[in-house]
């Protein structure tokens, strides 16, 4: 969908990340709620029953702490929890715990690029509150007889990220969230699983005449779960917005939901505004004091970030900002980058295939590379065999796949190893033969000196080989011969 030039995109993301942890925000339930039966884990804290008190999980607050310091926020020393009150049947209390004007952190960055060009996103906040119920409607929400509500999810802590309005496209959208998302998976706080709802994200959008300071009216869109339906869902709004101000129309604010099957948003709600939510200080709960101690222990518990692992995987490794960038955006594929390069293999040479042949593999599959059965050592040792002559190019594409579809690929290697080298004499031999006898011509050029000639008279070797034949042994095999 073209984006008119008349108007300047204004993009703002709300992602919401669980925080990985055993309990949930406020009570020692379990955070398990994917394996576990409906309501098998809750207790009267977070199925807010009358006179339970809340505790503060130590642990989500640090996360979020941690998730502030990579995404470069102030840390203020006071924060306190709100109560943010609203009726739906997945919030048991009838209001959730959440933070308001004096959250955990505020004034980040996030930097990023967009076919190569360097961008960066302001973070207004980071703040923690706790995720809400789920409600399961017998097949479509609309004929459904029955809803029934799973309480397990409700109070596992989530981490809710919101960007200043600093994106100006779709593609920059979705940079930001896979960026974001490295970022928080680098430092273990949550475990990008989007498909699940583990990560989630919203896109405010809203378009404005190209020089106007004065925002234009803002959309939500909700209901996306893959870069991909982020992408196209603002694409799909940035059409939908030009087109109803361009025939002289009004927007709204409302909240709208991505159907990514229907390709379109859907108008779920106009918009309600912060003051309808009646926040105020959490009662049961103390404000807390963040110490400076706290902050600098957690400050230097920081690992490696993405931006600065990349930045070394080009000088260390000597690769393209490009396939750096790549590499990086996935905490499990760097790793395995580095395992297959510290096991000896060049680094160029391992950057290609995990980024062309393998990486097509598992997209196709919806796989992440530590689910797939080929380990570095298996990569490292297939790069050895094309390196050292044993294979061709073309052999080991071939068998990359037979290793990447086996549960073990180790046989498939083995295989290789044993049936693609000819180095037998006799064969050799019988290969050196057929190609004299189909080649006179080049022979005798070879004979009256041309060296070009020999150079052709392997590669007929190695073609009628498939490419199996040891290419310094066919050498010696015809200079032999043609003696
Ligand atoms: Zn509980």
């Amino acid at each position: 969908m073209a984006v008119a030039t008349r108007y300047e995109v204004v993009v703002g993301l709300e992602v919401h990340a669980q925080v990985l942890t055993q309990s949930k925000m406020f009570c020692g339930c379990s955070t398990d709620y994917l394996t576990t039966p409906p309501n098998a884990n809750t207790c009267p804290v977070c199925l807010g029953l009358p006179g339970s008190l809340p505790v503060i999980n130590r642990r989500a607050v640090e996360a979020t702490i941690r998730t502030a310091l990579a995404l470069n926020c102030e840390i203020p020393e006071f924060s306190k929890f709100d109560r943010k009150n609203y009726f739906y049947p997945d919030l048991p209390k009838g209001y959730q715990i959440s933070q308001y004007d004096l959250p955990f952190s505020r004034n980040g960055h996030l930097d990023f690029d967009v076919k190569g060009e360097a961008r960066r996103c302001g973070i207004t906040r980071v703040h923690l509150e706790e995720d809400t119920g789920k409600l399961q409607h017998a097949g479509a929400i609309e004929e459904s007889q029955s809803s029934l509500v799973d309480f397990n999810r409700a109070g596992v802590p989530l981490m809710e990220i919101v960007s200043e309005p600093d994106l100006r496209s779709a593609d920059e959208a979705r940079e930001y969230v896979m960026r974001l998302r490295a970022i928080l998976q680098y430092i273990g706080v949550n475990n990008g699983d989007m498909e699940s709802g583990q990560l989630r994200c919203d896109a405010n959008v809203s378009l404005r005449p190209v020089g106007q300071a004065e925002f234009g009216t803002k959309v939500e869109v909700k209901n996306m779960n893959s870069f991909r339906a982020i992408h196209r869902a603002i694409e799909y709004e940035i059409g939908r917005q030009t087109e109803v101000l361009d025939t002289g129309g009004r927007l709204v604010q409302e909240t709208r939901g991505w159907n990514d099957a229907r390709g379109l948003t859907v108008s779920q709600r106009t918009k309600e505004f912060a003051e309808d939510y009646r926040y105020f200080p959490e009662p049961d709960l103390p404000p807390l004091e963040v110490s400076r101690e706290w902050v600098a222990e957690i400050r230097s518990s920081l690992p490696e970030l993405p931006a600065a692992r990349r930045e070394r995987f080009i000088t260390a490794y000597g690769l393209t900002p490009y396939d750096a960038s790549l590499l990086t955006s996935s905490k499990p594929m760097a790793a395995y980058f580095e395992e297959t390069v510290r096991l000896g293999a060049p680094a160029k040479a391992v950057a290609n295939w995990i980024l062309s042949d393998f990486s097509r593999l598992l997209n196709a599959d919806h796989k992440e590379i530590e689910e797939a059965s080929v380990k570095p050592t298996h990569l490292q040792q297939l790069i050895e065999l094309i390196d050292s002559g044993v294979i061709s190019g073309k052999m080991a594409k071939e068998t990359f796949e037979v290793m990447y579809r086996a549960p073990d690929p180790a046989p498939a290697l083995t295989a290789l190893k044993g049936s693609s080298q000819i180095s037998g004499d006799a064969e050799l031999e019988a290969i050196a033969e057929q190609v004299i006898a189909e080649n006179a011509k080049s022979v005798a050029d070879f004979k009256a000196g041309k060296q070009q000639a020999l150079k052709f008279l392997i590669g007929q070797g190695m073609k009628i080989s498939k490419g199996r034949a040891n290419p310094q042994r066919l050498e010696a095999s015809l200079r032999e011969k043609i003696k």
